[in-house]
C-alpha cells in the first residue's frame, strides 16, 4: 500500500508600500508588496509548511529562522527548493498541492497559470499536481481592506520505497 500523508500550511503578511509584490513565485505589477524577512511570498510559505508538516518535518521557522541573515531578503522560490530537497532526503515525493489565496486586491486569476509553472518547476513536478485558487474576503478584516494577504495550502506526500 502507498504510505501517503498530508500536511497543511497557513500564511499571512502585511501589504506595504515600496515592496515588489511576490506571489506564487512570480512577480505581479501592483503598487504594494509583502513585507516580510524574506521576499514575503505568503503562498510559497504556506506551500513549504504543508511539505513540511506533511513529511513531520517541522515548520518554516524552525528551518529558515527569520533572526539568520542568510535569509534576508531571499526567494521564497528558494526555501521552497530546500524543502523539498529535505524531503528528499527523508524518502518522501510530492504527490500534489492545493492553495487558497486570500485577497482582497490584485486579483490573481490571470497569474495562475504562472504560480502553477513556478511552483511545479521548484518542487519537481507537473503544474498539473499544483493547484491555486484565489478568492477575497468580501471587503471584510485586515485582508478585505487590503492591508494583508494570506494564503492556505494542502499538500499530499508519499514515501517511495
Ligand atoms: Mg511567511
Amino acid at each position: 500500500m502507498n504510505d501517503l500523508r498530508t500536511g497543511i500550511g497557513y500564511d499571512i503578511h502585511r501589504m506595504v508600500e515600496g515592496r515588489e509584490l511576490r506571489l506564487g513565485g512570480i512577480r505581479i505589477e501592483y503598487p504594494k508588496g509583502l513585507l516580510g524577512y524574506s521576499d514575503g511570498d505568503v503562498l510559497l510559505h504556506a506551500i513549504c509548511d504543508a511539505l513540511l508538516g506533511a513529511a513531520g518535518l517541522g515548520d518554516i521557522g524552525g528551518h529558515f529562522p527569520d533572526t539568520d541573515p542568510a535569509y534576508k531578503g531571499i526567494s521564497s522560490l528558494e526555501l521552497l527548493r530546500h524543502v523539498v530537497k529535505l524531503l528528499h532526503e527523508s524518502g518522501f515525493e510530492v504527490v500534489n498541492i492545493d492553495a487558497n489565496v486570500l485577497a482582497e486586491a490584485p486579483k490573481i486569476g490571470s497569474h495562475i497559470s504562472d504560480m502553477k509553472e513556478a511552483i511545479g518547476g521548484a518542487v519537481g513536478i507537473s503544474p498539473k499536481r499544483v493547484n491555486v485558487k484565489g478568492r477575497t474576503s468580501e471587503g471584510l478584516g485586515e485582508i478585505g481592506r487590503g492591508e494583508a494577504i494570506a494564503a492556505q495550502a494542502v499538500a499530499m506526500v508519499q514515501q517511495k520505497d
